[in-house]
């Protein structure tokens, strides 16, 4: 059965508006430290070659303008294809682990089924168990509300949706986590072993509330992943790859 995400609830749900309390860093003033940002940012999100001796700087045309053009393309910044202010700063902000081209660039197909199972393989010690299984059961709320989905928790063995916990190099995952911000969590699209899985990075301070980051808004987001969708250009939408509080009782659908 091939599942209609574009119902009417569903685009609403794209265009939840979202408030824009993001944590700022500061400013980062060494030229070195800026360069490595991008270049890792760029590597991570666009598909940019790793390039170790870091030789593409001195090329006119080089793959890193481009990456950086595509960037500022997808954040909607204006397209200088140079890491001014504005674009290092949409590389500071904390954000989603998927990149936002590729193969996760497009819709995927999602599951062939429609009644799917997930299983919250560890817990955060930032939050109480009862508060993780809460945010997790209404991030999912807010995709069975606008598809044909049911998700049924299962407590051991292997769920479709596995969701975990975890620092850096992780379990047999094959992204890492960066530590504090940046990276939150990260999911693989519908399949087979670690298909449609969730992670969430352990440095992060999560929370039910608008302190540190909110579990339920980043899993709702990453849930997306697991369902199939990518990300979103559009700033208000719940795939939209950087992070935005917003209160969860005034979340659209959530129930
Ligand atoms: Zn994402
Ligand atoms: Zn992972």
């Amino acid at each position: 059965m091939r599942i209609r995400m574009k119902s009417l609830p569903f685009l609403l749900l794209l265009y939840v508006a979202f408030s824009y309390a993001f944590p700022v860093l500061p400013e980062k003033n060494n030229e070195g430290e800026n360069m490595q940002l991008i270049q890792e940012y760029l590597e991570k999100f666009y598909e940019l070659q790793p390039d170790p001796e870091h030789l593409a700087w001195r090329r006119s045309t080089s793959p890193m303008v481009e990456k950086i053009q595509k960037m500022q393309e997808f954040f909607g910044l204006e397209v200088t294809g140079k890491p001014d202010p504005e674009t290092l700063e949409v590389m500071q902000k904390p954000r989603c682990g998927v990149p936002d081209v590729g193969q996760y660039g497009v819709i995927l197909p999602g599951w062939k089924k429609t009644k799917l199972t997930y299983r919250i393989v560890n817990y955060t010690p930032d939050m109480t168990q009862t508060d993780v299984d809460n945010a997790i059961q209404k991030a999912f709320k807010v995709w069975s509300t606008v598809s044909p989905l049911t998700f049924t928790r299962i407590y051991n063995g292997i769920a479709d949706i596995m969701i975990a916990f975890g620092t850096g190099a992780h379990g047999r995952c094959p992204r890492y986590f960066d530590g504090p911000l940046g990276v939150l969590g990260h999911a693989f699209p519908p399949g087979n072993g670690i298909g449609g899985d969730v992670h969430f990075d352990e440095d992060e301070h999560w929370t039910e509330g608008s302190a540190g980051f909110n579990l339920f808004l980043v899993a709702a987001h990453e849930f997306g992943h697991a369902l199939g969708l990518s990300h979103s250009t559009d700033r208000g939408a719940l795939m939209f790859p950087n992070y935005a509080y917003i209160n969860p009782t005034e979340f659209p659908l959530s129930g």
